[in-house]
């Protein structure tokens, strides 16, 4: 399976649009306690890309900033019609946005090779027996980056 790229997403009402021009960097499960806020869910899957790989192309996205979990100040994006949560960044800016994988049109492809903030987890969650857990905010992302990219979703 090969994934063809730009990947498409947008809102739940359709007003806000985007578009990934590159391979996600990773894909993650985070279940820190403002995931579960902001979903509603018990946790989000995050597909992680390069800042310059994503762009709005339509509607105007609402921001939010909050405090996270690992204590970095997070923006998120949002579309102010209908509420969905797109997008998040850090500030100061790190390079890479943390995209809420939901909201792609085809999420067909989309497997986390991992999860992070497990000790928040909801305590009925199981977890598969190779998928690489991290109690917290990973120092780095290395070993979840590795991962995906031997499930050979994207051409390298
Ligand atoms: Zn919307
Ligand atoms: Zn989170």
């Amino acid at each position: 399976m090969s994934v063809a790229l730009p990947l498409k997403g947008g809102c739940q009402c359709g007003g806000l649009r985007y578009e990934i021009s590159a391979a996600p960097v990773t894909v993650a499960g985070c279940h820190c306690t403002n995931c579960q806020k902001i979903g509603g869910g018990a946790f989000a899957v995050n597909a992680m890309v390069a800042e310059p790989s994503f762009r709005f192309i339509a509607g105007e996205p609402k921001e939010i900033e909050w405090t996270s979990d690992a204590g970095n100040r997070r923006i998120g994006w949002f579309c102010g019609d209908c509420g969905s949560r797109i997008a998040h960044g850090h500030k100061p800016g790190t390079g890479i946005f943390s995209v809420r994988a939901g909201t792609l049109d085809d999420a067909s492809w989309v497997r986390p090779a991992g999860h992070i903030w497990v000790k928040s987890a909801q305590p009925w969650i199981v977890f598969a027996e190779d998928d690489i857990l991290s109690d917290k905010q990973p120092a780095d992302f290395n070993a979840l980056v590795q991962r995906f990219r031997s499930f050979g979703i994207f051409p390298q």
